[in-house]
């Protein structure tokens, strides 16, 4: 079983905790340089203010309306989803940071009231210590956790789906554009083929949602029907943040072995942040050992970049010096992890006078490292400072060798 814990409305609920003059209020936080509106208090949804909305746009609506404005602060949310993601961890046995306002926890192995009674004492955790107000959605997939999170949104707490009658009841009162992974032309596509919610699109055959949304779209139909089968790799992405973070097959205690792995993840972030065509202008690092053992050490440092990039060079740098900075030697840290926010689209981003423009030569070179990598599969090419051995990788001792795609591994016969 997993739980979804989402913040509800992250970075205007942020702004609340610190202030409570805000609360009850309608209030928006706009991008960088103020350009739009990313985040919305539910008064400001309810007067109409549209995500994404210009603000020079509604200017004059705001004023009008009373609405709160404030200008994004990821200092602030960067620190407090940390905060957020601290308490979680003491509560649950494992738990995967999904981006910066929502996690997953596996919870497998927990009977129906411990769930309900576990889901509760997060959200009232969660809210107690930090201010901020969560939904926990708890199911048997992510993607099903994920809708019940929505559901728990709309009914103030938390919802679980424990039951095939309840799941179905769900898939039916779900819009597509709702479930996780489908966006909205895949929505108009499916719309053309007769399929309104959710429960249509289980019914359809495998071969036919293939056809139609690839696999990817296939595995989130299974999830849609509790088979669950996303792994951490085929997660959609999220709009707030792009993080990438794993436990590690086994305890690391250097320093050496701890920046490998971070640089691992930082060169995964920024393939993907490149994959989505943006640029990223924070970054932030985090590893921890066992909350479980002693000594216990969660590590972590953010930097606001001085200005947006996608380079894979200047964010290992910054990742780099966090690890130097935070790593404290005697300790056992079994995970870490990177998570890039505040972005803005390439081509948009707003150049400061003290830095000289991207180079072209930069870009080049990574067009080139993400198109190698695609053709010839991942970690074709890599970065030196993720190490070439990898023990700290997840667990494969299973695994059958790559027989087929890697050299060292072709029978031998003799
Ligand atoms: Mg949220």
């Amino acid at each position: 079983m997993y739980a979804l814990i989402d913040c509800n409305n992250f970075y205007a609920s942020c702004e609340r905790a610190f202030n409570p003059a805000l609360k009850l209020k309608p209030l928006v936080v706009l991008s960088n340089n103020d350009g739009c509106v990313i985040a919305r208090s539910d008064e400001a949804k309810q007067l109409g203010i549209a995500m994404g909305a210009p603000y020079f746009k509604i200017k004059a609506e705001v004023a009008a309306r009373g609405i709160e404005v404030r200008s994004s602060n990821y200092e602030l949310y960067g620190d407090m989803s940390r905060r957020v993601m601290d308490i979680l961890r003491r509560l649950a046995p494992s738990i995967e940071i999904y981006s910066i306002d929502e996690a997953f926890c596996d919870l497998t192995g927990l009977s129906s009231a411990a769930l309900l009674e576990l889901g509760r004492t997060m959200r009232e955790t969660i809210l107690q210590w930090t201010g901020i107000p969560t939904s926990v959605g708890i199911a048997r997939t992510k993607t099903l956790a994920k809708a019940a999170s929505k559901q728990a949104k709309l009914m103030g707490g938390v919802f679980a789906i424990l039951d095939e009658r309840e799941r179905e009841r769900l898939l039916q009162a779900m819009p597509l554009r709702r479930v996780w992974g489908i966006g909205r032309r895949l929505e108009t596509s499916l719309e053309n083929a007769g399929i309104f919610t959710a429960a249509d699109l289980v019914r359809k055959d495998d071969a036919w949602i293939r056809r139609r949304m690839s696999i990817t779209g296939l595995r989130t139909v299974h999830e849609l029907r509790g088979i669950p089968c996303i792994d951490l790799d085929d997660q959609p992405a999220s709009k707030l943040s792009i993080t990438t973070s794993r436990m590690f097959g086994h305890p690391v205690h250097t320093i050496e072995e701890l920046s490998q792995a971070v640089a691992h993840y930082v060169t995964r972030a920024a393939e993907k942040l490149r994959g989505e065509k943006r640029k990223t202008r924070y970054l932030d690092v985090f590893f921890h050992s066992s909350p479980f053992k002693s000594p216990y050490h969660a590590g972590r440092a953010a930097y606001a970049l001085p200005a947006p990039t996608d380079f894979t060079p200047t964010l290992l740098q910054y990742a780099m010096a966090g690890v130097r900075a935070q790593y404290r030697e005697g300790v056992a840290y079994t995970k870490a992890g990177i998570m890039l926010s505040d972005f803005v689209a390439r081509g948009e981003e707003q150049l400061s006078l003290l830095q000289a423009p991207a180079d072209e030569r930069e870009e080049t070179m990574m067009e080139m490292l993400d198109y190698i990598n695609r053709r010839w599969g991942k970690h074709t090419m890599f970065y030196a400072g993720a190490g070439v051995q990898q023990g700290w990788s997840m667990k494969r001792n299973f695994r059958s060798p790559s027989y087929s795609t890697r050299l060292t591994d072709v029978l031998e016969i003799g």
